[in-house]
């Protein structure tokens, strides 16, 4: 029998429809959602996110600004842009689209963000609250997987969740939220020997490796729930994700497709906090 599909396109569509009615209601009170995406530099990858991320805000009926600075662009230019959005009225969200160029410190501007418009949840504040289970913007690609996981009716607690990667905005804060879900959580990355010894562990396996088809049958338990975080191009040059979806399908009880899967609930998660952070401004709670 196959695996059942966890929808990620349909899942997001639902959590979009709810985020619209939030910005219909938010807009009758005289208040128009919006978001600064910073994008530095000519990455074309970067200007294609940015563009998704822009329209996406639109069909929201939000409002979103590009600042869009050249490759050469200072640090201090690029700080003093970001306080100016912070203290913007009609700015709710700032976003600094990653990566940066090389002469500029990411941590530095990352930390810059004003905690209650770091809608992207990477700021060591919001990073430390999300640890700490207080209330914050939580890192959207994690928030997006735990989103499915709700919206599919899988349990946590008690389930045995294994994450390969431990990336700052993917891994690591994956294994969080599923802790705070009360899961145990498993870690594993590049040093880890015998991965699948650990993999075949896991009720819950996330997949954050950014390896093309990396996880096949050898890793999977039979019944797990497969969740594929990777954006690969494979040898074809088509687009695949970390999971051999093939070798899974029928192992795993549930899997994320790619594309399909995780994918479009990145974007969802962004205007889910940045309509959060118009509410929480009307609502003047001021700091999150
Ligand atoms: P990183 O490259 O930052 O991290 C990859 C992680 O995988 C590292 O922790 C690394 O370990 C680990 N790893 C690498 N090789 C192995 C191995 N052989 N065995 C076990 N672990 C290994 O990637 P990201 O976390 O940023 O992204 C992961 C994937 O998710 C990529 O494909 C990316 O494109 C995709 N992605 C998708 C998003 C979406 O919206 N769906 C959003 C963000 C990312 P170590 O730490 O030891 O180096």
């Amino acid at each position: 029998m196959s695996s059942a599909i966890i929808n990620g396109k349909e899942i997001g569509q639902a959590i979009r429809q709810s985020i619209a009615e939030r910005v219909v209601s938010l807009k009758e009170q005289g208040l128009t959602p919006g978001l600064a995406v910073v994008l530095v530099g000519d990455n074309q990858a970067s200007a294609t996110y940015v563009r998704n991320k822009q329209k996406s805000c639109e069909e929201m009926g939000m409002f979103s600004e590009l600042i869009k600075l050249p490759e050469e662009t200072t640090q201090e230019e690029l700080l003093a842009q970001i306080e100016r959005l912070n203290t913007r009225e009609d700015i709710h969200g700032i976003l600094v689209q990653l990566p940066l160029p090389k002469h500029i410190d990411e941590d530095t501007v990352i930390a810059t963000i004003a905690v209650d418009k770091d809608v992207d949840g990477f700021s060591p504040v919001s990073v430390g609250k999300m640890m700490l289970g207080q209330e914050t913007f939580l890192p959207c690609t994690p928030f997006g997987v735990m989103k499915l996981l709700e919206y599919s009716g899988i349990e946590i607690a008690g389930k045995h969740a294994v994450i390969v990667g431990r990336s700052h905005i993917v891994g690591k804060p994956m294994g969080q939220l599923l802790l705070q879900k009360d899961a145990t959580v498993t870690y594993t990355h590049s040093k880890t020997p015998d991965l699948p010894s650990f993999t075949k562990q896991a009720d819950i396996l996330i997949a954050a490796v950014g390896r093309a088809n990396f996880i096949t049958k050898e890793h999977v338990k039979e019944g797990a729930v497969v969740i594929d975080v990777g954006i690969n191009r494979d040898e074809n040059n088509k687009l695949c994700g970390d999971v051999n979806f093939n070798e899974i399908d029928g192992i795993a009880s549930h899997i994320t497709p790619v594309p399909g899967g995780v994918g479009p609930m990145t974007i969802t998660m962004l205007l889910f906090n940045t309509v959060q952070a118009a509410e929480n401004k009307l609502a003047n709670k001021v700091k999150l």
